[in-house]
């Protein structure tokens, strides 16, 4: 087994001359918005070194698997890939195999004992090691690079080169890590404590951004509500609120959006923001996972439902035609059919435009993976099953309701499913297409003419 080396590498920050110009590199990215952003880095610094991006797995020289470790079969997705990896290593041995993210840093050497194969296993923390650590896989072999201690706001990947998968739209981290503890969720175990990035330093990376182009930018954190309690400004914790007016203000930027904000800190003045800030666009993430005040407990979630229930209400009364997602979870251990029908009497009442429903896994490490009371798959399956029966309902109901509103549209491009179609996104993060071919990063009126329960249908007004 090849001995691995872990924090031995030196770090240099400032630029160097490319070390691989010509070469090719491939990135599978899983999981979520934060996987996608830190991928669009790793993009930049292997760029920066002089390689070029290949969407052909087979001919990359070096293939890079950000992943995610929110559910069981992430795991499984992560080992069963680089399974399928090994035959084109053994073809090519020179091929580099990067694994990053959330698997990477909770296994950390675990993954190249699977997988002897990899050449680097990198944290959540250590994007901006990647071309150091394949350097170091050069010269002396497989290496592991996690972080274990939290680092600081020095570490925020912002600082790094970028290539966005679209020009006009940009992820804009404000904070890493949570300091909430679900029971159910790994990620403060591989993402740290929660870190918010300095309100210049954001505003900073929103004018180079405005500058380049970008219209539209998504503010991330893993709880974008508590953004700015560890800092200080002026002798008080700048606010999320006042950070949402700044990035609005910000000009060229047109269209600003957040994710994710937790229902327990979700408060009047970032409602009253959004409304007061035309940017901000009129989509509101809030997630429920149970609608049980005895599964909310035991999620410790923080809330319970008639809390939920009256923030969506605020939200709703203070920002018009605002569109709300959640995120709900079925199956959690001790869920009883009453806890299930609890959760969809407050679906029922809370009318999502939109819901992301999921199965309970228990995840190793978590405290809700060591509960009694685990729910059997078939009860599982069959609950969801009525979950997303519901809220298909509700959907389409509130996508059918918008047939013949005007709407402000950014194109995103060719529908995936038919080139004839262009495919672009309300403010309410909706997508809608339509027939005809527009630029990507155009803003167009629609009308819209038809609905499903994941999308609208329009036509482009003169
Ligand atoms: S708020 Fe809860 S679910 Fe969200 S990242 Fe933090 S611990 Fe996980």
């Amino acid at each position: 087994m090849a001995e691995t080396t872990v924090l031995g590498v030196p770090s240099v920050r400032t630029p160097r001359l490319p070390a691989r110009t010509g070469l090719s590199y491939h990135i599978r990215t899983f999981g979520c918005q934060m996987n996608e952003h830190d991928s669009e880095r790793i993009s930049g610094l292997l760029a920066a070194d002089g390689m070029v991006a290949s969407s052909d797995v087979e001919s990359a020289d070096v293939i890079v698997l950000n992943t995610c470790t929110i559910r069981e079969n992430a795991d499984n997705k992560l080992y069963g890939y680089l399974g399928a990896l090994r035959a084109l290593k053994k073809d090519r041995p020179g091929l580099k195999i990067l694994v990053g993210g959330c698997s990477a840093q909770k296994d950390g050497d675990l993954v190249i004992e699977r997988a002897p194969w990899v050449d680097v296993v990198f944290g959540t923390h250590n994007v901006h090691r990647v071309v150091e650590l394949i350097d170091h896989a050069d010269e002396w072999g497989p290496v592991t690079e996690i972080w274990e201690e939290t680092s600081s706001a020095e570490d925020f990947p912002s600082y790094l080169p970028v290539q966005r998968e679209t020009p006009h739209s940009a992820w804009v981290t404000i904070a890493i890590g949570c300091d909430n503890s679900c029971t159910f969720c790994i990620v403060p175990a591989v993402r740290g404590r929660e870190i918010s990035r300095r309100v210049g330093d954001v505003i900073g990376e929103v004018k180079t951004l405005a500058a380049e182009g970008v219209t539209e930018v998504t503010l991330l954190g893993q709880n974008v509500n508590s953004y700015g309690r560890d800092l200080e400004l002026n002798g008080r914790s700048p606010v999320f609120a006042d950070l949402l007016r700044q990035v609005g203000a910000v000009e060229g930027v047109r269209r600003v959006r957040y994710t994710s904000p937790h229902p327990k800190d979700f408060r009047e003045d970032v409602a009253t923001a959004m409304a007061e800030t035309p940017e901000v666009c009129e989509q509101l993430h809030l997630p429920l996972q149970s609608g049980s005040d005895h599964i909310l407990a035991a999620m410790h979630r923080g809330y319970n439902r008639d809390r939920f229930l009256s923030r969506l209400a605020m939200a709703r009364s203070i920002v018009p035609k605002l569109s709300v997602s959640t995120d709900v979870i079925v199956g959690f251990p001790g869920e009883t059919e009453d806890d299930f029908v609890a959760t969809l009497e407050v679906v029922e009442a809370a009318r999502f435009d939109q819901a992301f429903t999921f199965q309970f896994s228990p995840r190793p490490g978590t405290v809700a993976a060591e509960m009694d009371c685990q729910i059997p798959k078939h009860v599982v399956q069959e609950r969801f099953e009525r979950l997303v029966a519901l809220q298909r309902g509700i959907s389409l109901e509130k996508n059918e309701a918008m047939v013949g509103d005007v709407e402000e549209v950014l194109v995103e491009g060719p529908s995936k499913k038919n080139p004839a179609m262009t495919t672009a996104r309300t403010r309410g993060n909706k997508p809608v297409h339509a027939p005809g071919e527009y630029a990507p990063g155009a803003y167009l009126e629609m009308e819209i003419t038809a609905a499903a329960p994941h999308h609208l249908v329009g036509r482009v007004l003169p």
